[in-house]
């Protein structure tokens, strides 16, 4: 076994290729050795080491002991001198390498090599007693910390007191005498346990770093991301350069590119005369790394502008790794003597701003091609694009922090009910809704307020779930908040707000700020348009849009929809009065006094229909006829019951009970659906009467032809589809005679039921399009109500009996198996058809790539998923 892989300036054995076994550190290591890179030289030790020690009870492998002697030797030829040399002692680094980097591993330890004698030699070779005693207290606390399980505050806190009984304030100011001092404390926490042996030093750091491997902070990482146990880690041994040797020396971090904006420019920041994390360590404020990158504020200084050599180098180190990479990087270096050094490089985070930039430049400047731009964006993480975010230069007060349970950042005036929110709206003005927690009684309020503010509830609360499929900004669980809906107050951190103070909600980041704070509005435009665009020319699927009110229509078409692939008639039969005239017609005793309800309700619905056709201006709108149980539009109070009675000349007594026989015990199940069409027909004509009318209107106000689908909820046999259908037509055929227009209309069923799906091909004898419900499909499937699934699904996911929430990414192995059966078998009887699917799963990434695996036509989302489903489909295109 080869257990040690070489690397300095312009030569390095092994690479990229060898990932699992050099670590992602040691791999970039030697990549950039081999691009000629100003590298230290070292030698990175095999995760292969690693294995072996965890499967010998922490036995080092035989033959590690020379082959790290024998790097040893060729890193001392490198360096010009000897690791352990008494005279000129070389100093390595130590550094845990593992495949991703993750929390839990061993921390790098530097200056490995010193001891009570080197460090004296070290202070007369380079004149410099501070610098060497400097790099001797930070070996011993490093060392403490990896190897002997001491904590690094034990270290901190002996140095402040040391300072503060000086009456110093920076750790420069601290004499070589100083650093004894502290020393001799340090050597005292160490319980006298630091070796003097460099070659001890050396061993046991390796030790730790294999042992790190298994420590219960890495493994809990690893389950968590999914990462393999059996990689192991390997270990760098480095030789050192020297970012703490005065004023032309520091250590830095940079990226090649902006990572919050993307702009192409070189970023980051260096710390003068530091060691390793010192820059990030916020023990003093770093310089940037360009002077550009000041901007308004005076800084003490720039690595452009004081250290203009190692600058311009760095420039060109990172242009050179960034293009080896193909990717931003992120780099970490330091300056030895006005000298620059590379120490490691990998990709760098950004946000999603930054991660959109960054792939349409590169794609541009023919650094990658189209497709790997595509690629580059995880389609979820569009969302945060889609909303506004808060202005990152704005530094508000931040009075509490909650989940970022819908993202999005909104302001405006507190309002504690949905009274107040639905006046302030009408009045022009804007209004955050606070709640303790929020039920269906809330969803006005929350159409009505900019964003939602809760106490209580988590991610998939009440208030969480519905302003996501509003878009609506939303933080929940804001702790800390105390809400007086007597007083119309909260409080929070001991601040009191009232009814019409402003505060910013931040819902991508849970954060609730004081007053109104500065935002940016989402760009549709730009790169966001261009990979869009991208986008739309490979993938296959169609993308549709779940909307049925004006605004949601508008925002399904800015969005990028391709229609409405789910039109929800009833939402508009809860409406204000509208309400009371469904209530009328259900309990009418004969189908005339149906006819009679049903006659006021028309012209409503066709103005509705009117407008959606009118919006969508020629696109396919498919309107699903009434599809909730009957049970829910019950009169639930005296006052509701009187109201319908009045309206209908009935005696309040027999509504009652005509009410309660009405009344069901599972209403999922119950009445509704096709069967509210097949029992009460008069429904039909009337909803196709409004389609018809309004589609006939409409094409003549906009000159353009409509796309009307009708889509009939809830079926599992061809009859039922059959008995619709005959209504929908007499229907067509009234209209054509009265206003001598005929109407084109497509007619289709929803399959929600695992009958349906498995008689596709009966129905779509019937059907010219089918439309997979998959949130009811999955609850009949499973057999779960979705509203119930709460309290046991997650123990279901944590113990592995489902991979994940089945509402959220769909059950291909039960749900998507009937789905494609009921695909398969519909295409074979109508080879035309159009396949469909609507519901939650059409805007989530890993649900579309199934959907387009098997032949699906459209997915159709809530409009704000439209973009991620059009990425989605795309990447599972390419
Ligand atoms: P991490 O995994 O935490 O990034 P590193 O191994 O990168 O750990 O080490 C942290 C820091 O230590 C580096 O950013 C660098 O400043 C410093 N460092 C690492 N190796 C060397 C070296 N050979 N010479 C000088 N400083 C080093
Ligand atoms: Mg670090
Ligand atoms: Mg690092």
């Amino acid at each position: 076994t080869k257990w040690c892989y070489s690397f300095r300036q312009g030569e390095a054995e092994g690479g990229a290729a060898l990932g699992d076994v050099l670590g992602s550190k040691g791999a970039g290591l030697a990549e950039m050795a081999r691009l000629g890179l100003p590298v230290p030289p070292g030698f990175t030790i095999s995760s292969d080491a690693c294995r072996y020690f965890h499967a010998h009870s922490g036995q080092m492998p035989p033959g590690l002991t020379e082959a790290v002697d024998a790097a040893l030797a060729k890193l001392a030829a490198d360096a010009g001198h000897a690791f352990g040399d008494p005279k000129w002692p070389l100093l390595v680094a130590v550094r845990p390498s593992g495949r991703v980097s993750t929390p839990g591993l061993m921390g790098t330890a530097l200056n490995i090599g010193l001891n009570d004698q080197t460090v004296t030699a070290l202070a007369s070779t380079c004149g410099d007693e501070v610098f060497a005693y400097d790099c001797y207290r930070r070996l011993v606390e490093l060392f403490c910390c990896v190897a002997l399980d001491h904590e690094h505050y034990e270290f901190e806190e002996a140095l402040d007191k040391h300072k503060e009984a000086k009456g110093y304030v920076r750790d420069a100011e601290l004499s070589a005498a100083d650093w004894r001092e502290v020393l001799g404390i340090y050597f005292e926490i160490g319980k006298g346990r630091f070796p003097q042996d460099p070659r001890e030093q050396l061993w046991a750091a390796i030790r730790a770093a294999f042992l790190s491997w298994h420590s219960p902070r890495a493994q809990a990482y690893r389950a968590l991301h999914d990462i393999a146990e059996d990689i192991g880690a390997a270990v760098v041994v480095q030789a050192m350069v020297f970012g703490n040797i005065g004023g032309e020396s520091g250590a830095g971090v940079a990226f090649s590119r902006n990572p919050a904006t993307g702009a192409r420019e070189l970023f980051g920041e260096f710390l003068p005369n530091a060691q390793g994390d010192d820059v990030t360590s916020g023990l003093r404020t770093p310089w940037p790394i360009r002077e550009s990158a000041i901007g308004g504020k005076p800084a003490a200084g720039s690595l452009e502008a004081s250290l203009p050599k190692a600058f311009t180098e760095l420039d060109r180190c990172a242009g050179c790794v960034e293009r080896h990479y193909r990717d931003m990087q992120n780099m970490e270096f330091t300056v030895e003597a006005g000298r620059l050094w590379m120490l490691q490089t990998k990709s760098g985070r950004r946000t999603t701003t930054a991660a959109l930039k960054i792939a349409i430049d590169m794609a541009n400047e023919g650094l990658i091609d189209r497709e790997a731009a595509l690629n580059r964006i995880e389609p979820a993480s569009l969302d945060q694009l889609l909303h506004p975010t808060i202005d990152p230069s704005d530094r508000p007060l931040v009075l509490a922090s909650g989940l970022p349970a819908s993202p999005g950042a909104a302001c405006g005036e507190i309002v504690f009910s949905n009274r107040d929110a639905e006046s302030s709206a009408a009045l022009g003005r804007k209004a955050i809704l606070v709640r303790i927690e929020t039920s269906p009684d809330d969803i006005a309020g929350m159409h009505a307020a900019e964003g939602v503010l809760t106490a209580r509830g988590g991610m998939t609360s009440h208030a969480a779930v519905v302003a996501r499929g509003m878009g609506k900004p939303c933080v929940t669980a804001a702790t800390g908040l105390r809400i007086d809906y007597e007083d119309q107050s909260f409080t929070v951190g001991g601040r009191r707000f009232v009814k019409g103070d402003v505060i910013t909600v931040d819902g991508s980041s849970g954060k609730v700020m004081a007053g109104a704070v500065r935002m940016l509005r989402p760009a549709l435009t730009g790169e966001f348009a261009t990979l869009m665009d991208w986008a739309d020319r490979v993938r296959r699927l169609r993308v549709r849009a779940n909307a049925e009110t004006p605004s949601d229509a508008r925002a399904a078409l800015k969005f990028g929809a391709e229609g409405i692939g789910l039109a929800r008639t009833e939402h508009m039969f809860f409406e204000g009065e509208r309400i009371v005239a469904v209530r009328e017609m259900i309990l009418a005793d004969n189908a005339a006094g149906r006819r009679a309800a049903l006659a006021k309700l028309l012209p409503m619905q066709r103005e509705d229909f009117k407008e959606l056709f009118e919006i969508m201006a020629g696109l396919p709108v498919t309107i699903r006829l009434l599809d909730p149980p009957l049970h829910e539009f019950l009169p639930k109070t005296d006052a509701e019951l009187a109201s319908v009675a009045k309206a209908l000349g009935a005696d309040a007594a027999k509504l009652n009970k005509r009410a309660q026989e009405l009344a069901e015990s599972n209403p999922m199940l119950g009445f509704r659906g096709v069967r509210l069409a097949v029992a009460f027909p008069e429904i039909v004509d009337m909803q196709a009467r409004a389609i018809f009318e309004a589609a006939i209107e409409a094409a003549i106000e906009t000159g353009r032809a409509t796309h009307v689908e009708i889509m009939v909820p809830l079926v599992f046999a061809k009859a039922e589809l059959d008995l619709v259908k005959a209504r929908v037509e007499a229907t067509a055929k009234a209209v054509e005679l009265e206003t001598g227009i005929a109407s084109r209309y497509r007619i289709g069923a929803m399959i929600e039921l695992p009958r349906a799906a498995l008689l596709a091909g009966e129905i779509a004898r019937s059907a010219e399009f089918l439309s997979f419900g998959t949130n009811d499909l999955t609850q009949t499937t499973l057999g779960i109500s979705r509203d119930d699934a709460g309290a046991f699904l997650r123990s279901y996911v944590a113990k592995g009996v489902l991979p994940t929430d089945p509402f959220v990414t769909l059950d291909v192995a039960g749900v998507g198996e009937l789905i494609a059966l009921g695909c398969e078998r519909a295409r074979q009887a109508r080879p035309d058809i159009t396949l469909g699917v609507c519901g939650e799963h059409g805007g989530d990434p890993d649900s579309i790539a199934f959907f387009d695996r098997i032949g699906v036509d459209y997915v159709s989302c809530s409009p704000f998923r439209a973009p991620i489903a059009r990425l989605a489909a795309a990447q599972t295109a390419l």
